[in-house]
């Protein structure tokens, strides 16, 4: 199961028969022009209070976008903002929408790279509207040539494993959260820190008696500490074995984290401290982390993401692919490009589980734990008519 790759072409064990089928089935391939663009800001409540060392949303407000070529074909993507890692809100993207709506009407979705780099120029920031758009583009792309996402992209693995988070809270409250995550399967649990060094060793050796030595444990601070506190707080928490600290100092401190890695012992991994193609160029530069967190909202979609994962793996080091509040419609185009890069070796793919409601017909599946990616073309899913229909287009 893991690590095993399945065909992803047209010329299948079935030979002839399969290449038929799919030819029928494919959309005609002729040149494809964006027409429509639908924007659907919508609101989603929580089931769990997320409590970490940044601000944080007490909803997931987010906003879709649609996409139709003169052909009629759609493809669907999702903007999830969080105003203290990319600076935007669900106000903000909506009205960033309606430029970026200018920008892809009349052009040929397959010229994603192009259409990217008119994103770039026009906005170096907005990128979870961004990465909405270009979602959308890849989805029409996989639609018309009849293959996943992943499949365009080139694919590496069938399905990966996720871990689950837990937020802030006491030691007490976090091992419960902790077994209830083991329960439902998790081999490994993202626990939230960063609060102050002592009550995080506490949480980190309660989770650790609660779970076993079974279950990998790594921690996600959030920019909470200084340098100092994160050593401290490392070299109290390395006796509960945690795999890697993620973003243990504040983002704009490259030099912080080179400093806590060289002396905490324990891997170290950016996440708010990159964004870009060009910030993970200054991580490696200054050669200040083993592993870095890529987020598609960070990014500004796919394509920059791979980008981020290709310069990691030229440098050696290994990524994660992470969430902001996600439904499984854009953790669905995560879950393609993990499924596409050797070196995203950890997912944290489990937005949509703290959703009280999934809008999202097909997609990714977690069963115990491990993401399966579905088969159909593009991404693989469709936002629920039913939800659309009770939303507003903007
Ligand atoms: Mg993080």
């Amino acid at each position: 199961m893991l690590g095993a790759v399945t065909t992803c072409g047209f010329l299948g064990s079935e030979g002839g028969n399969l290449l038929l089928a799919q030819e029928k089935a494919r959309v005609p391939a002729k040149a494809a022009k964006i027409r429509d663009v639908e924007i659907y800001p919508f609101t989603l409540q929580q089931n769990v209070v997320i409590k970490i060392a940044l601000p944080t949303a007490l909803a997931t407000d987010n906003v879709f976008v649609r996409l139709r070529t003169e052909d009629g074909v759609t493809g669907v993507g999702e903007a999830s903002p969080y105003s203290a890692v990319t600076s935007e809100t669900q106000h903000t993207d909506v009205a960033f929408a309606h430029t970026l709506a200018e920008l892809v009407r009349g052009r040929d979705p397959f010229t994603i790279a192009k259409i990217v780099d008119d994103m770039d120029v026009l906005s170096p920031e907005n990128c979870s509207i961004k990465a909405a758009f270009e979602m959308a583009l890849w989805d029409i792309c996989g639609k018309i040539a009849g293959l996943p996402i992943c499949c365009l992209l080139g694919k590496y693995r069938d399905s990966f494993e996720t871990d689950k988070t837990i937020f802030i809270g006491t030691p007490a409250e976090m091992a419960e959260a902790a077994q209830e995550v083991v329960r439902h399967g998790f081999r490994t649990i993202k626990v939230k820190v960063g609060e102050s060094p002592e009550k995080d060793i506490a949480r980190l050796a309660a989770i650790r008696e609660a779970v076993g030595s079974d279950i990998g444990l790594r921690i996600d601070a959030n920019q909470g500490w200084t340098p100092a506190e994160a050593v401290r707080s490392l070299r109290g928490i390395e006796k509960s074995q945690i795999q890697e600290c993620e973003q243990p100092v504040p983002y704009w401190d490259m030099d912080g984290l080179k400093y806590v890695r060289d002396h905490s012992g324990v891997p170290i991994m950016a996440d708010e401290s990159v964004h870009s193609p060009h910030d993970a160029i200054e991580a490696v530069r200054k050669d200040a982390v083993d592993l870095i967190n890529i987020k598609l909202m960070k990014t500004g979609g796919i394509l920059n993401a791979v980008r981020v994962a290709q310069i990691s793996a030229a440098a050696g080091i290994q990524c994660m692919l992470g969430c902001m509040t996600e439904t499984s419609l854009a953790l669905t185009a995560a879950a393609h490009v993990i499924a596409s890069q050797k070196n995203l070796i950890y997912a944290d793919l489990d937005s949509f589980l703290f959703n009280a409601s999934n809008p999202i017909i097909g997609g990714m599946e977690i069963k115990q734990g491990v993401v399966y990616l579905p088969a159909g073309p593009g991404l693989g899913l469709d936002i629920d008519p039913a939800f659309l229909k009770k939303l507003t287009q903007a």
